[in-house]
């Protein structure tokens, strides 16, 4: 299993989907809302759903919350949920 394998699965894992699947149906990863890019207000919040498949709103909302984005969760912690 190379890294992307990985991410995908851990993404999977939390989110449902990974970023490359969230971009295909058009839909925010973590809010799962059509059209993501109506929710992006900013040039970096267009960039983040690039790069993460969130749209600005969860991605500001992460910030506001102390739980971390499902991507960057420890494997440990994918592991827990498996069990
Ligand atoms: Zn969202």
């Amino acid at each position: 299993m190379n890294l992307q394998d990985f991410k995908d699965t851990l993404s999977r894992d939390a989110c449902g989907m990974t970023v490359a699947e969230a971009h295909e149906a058009g839909v925010c990863i973590d809010c799962k809302k059509p059209d993501p890019l109506s929710r992006c207000h900013s040039e970096e919040g267009r960039r983040e759903y690039d790069i993460s498949g969130m749209c600005e709103e969860c991605f500001d909302a992460l910030f506001a919350e102390p739980e971390p984005y499902c991507e960057f969760e420890l494997p440990e912690a994918a592991n827990e949920k498996v069990r």
